[in-house]
């Protein structure tokens, strides 16, 4: 596992420009999207007439080497 770097604690999704806080009910109030990247679609369901891209979920203390200030 891959920890944070030390003394990086401010550097997290919460203070990144790419996170948009989203608070959901099945993760919690801390919770937001990861937009660095577009979004992925998931496998298609020839039955489905519509589909919505998704992007990662995060928590806000949650980091990765992406990290750009806001
Ligand atoms: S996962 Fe990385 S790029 Fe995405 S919001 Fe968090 S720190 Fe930013």
């Amino acid at each position: 596992m891959i920890t944070r770097p030390e003394g990086n604690k401010h550097e997290g999704c919460h203070s990144c420009r790419f996170w948009r806080q989203g608070p959901s009910e099945e993760r919690g109030p801390d919770w937001g999207e990861c937009r660095r990247m577009p979004p992925t679609l998931p496998p298609m369901e020839e039955e489905k007439l519509v589909h919505v891209g998704i992007w990662p979920h995060t928590a806000e203390d949650d980091w990765c080497g992406e990290w750009e200030a806001r």
